[in-house]
């Protein structure tokens, strides 16, 4: 299989190069509110193409970043019984429309070689992935990815649960509808009755 370099499931790490350019989205939204016709230079909108520059530095900061070093600490615990962490909150943004697609994030793994990571490394993990221009499905595949590689787990499961604003907003207008992906690795592939349990956990908590 063929991992996008963004998909950070290489095991060399990436330079961590800063490619965000402020001055050129700027320009870009500049043009923006000239092109539908919007007089960039009135006062409401005269300081929009900084504020935005600066929003989307934090909203697609994951860009060039990778959960490796959140996922490399890790600390010993002997079993192997599955832990779970459900309901991580997460925005993330369409890279159809870019517009943004918010929800929570459930992830279970049963652990092997005595080996797990804390909460807080699975939260910053999610936020990495998220803070990029996504398609669910593959933030979905991305969190479940980034797990197997450095943690190696017997199995995994991910699942998100998001609203997305492209849907509400625009097109369809399907207000309340929420988009369900899962992603299952490992042992729990092939064991559909441990799944559906662990799956139960997560929905109904
Ligand atoms: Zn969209």
């Amino acid at each position: 299989m063929i991992h996008d370099a963004r998909s950070c499931t290489s095991t060399t790490s990436q330079p961590d190069v800063d490619s965000f350019d402020v001055g050129r989205i700027e320009r870009a939204v500049h043009e923006i509110l000239l092109a539908i016709g919007e007089d960039p230079t009135r006062e409401g909108l005269a300081d929009t193409p900084r504020r935005v520059a600066k929003s989307y530095r934090e909203l697609f900061s994951g860009v060039n970043q990778c959960p490796s070093e959140h996922l490399a600490r890790q600390f010993e615990q002997a079993g192997e019984d599955p832990v779970m962490v459900s309901d991580i909150p997460f925005t993330s943004m369409c890279e159809h429309h870019l517009l943004p697609f918010t929800g929570v994030a459930h992830i279970a793994y049963q652990p092997q070689h005595d080996r797990v990571v804390g909460l807080s490394k699975l939260a910053r993990t999610v936020e990495i992935i998220a803070r990029r221009p996504q398609q669910q499905e593959r933030l979905t595949q991305q969190i479940r990815e980034a797990l197997e590689e450095h943690l190696d787990p017997a199995a995994v499961l991910v699942m998100v649960e998001a609203s997305h604003s492209c849907m509400q907003i625009r097109g369809a207008k399907v207000c309340g509808a929420k988009m369900r992906t899962r992603s299952v690795g490992g042992r729990w592939e092939r064991d559909g009755a441990t799944r559906r349990e662990i799956q139960d956990l997560m929905l109904n908590d």
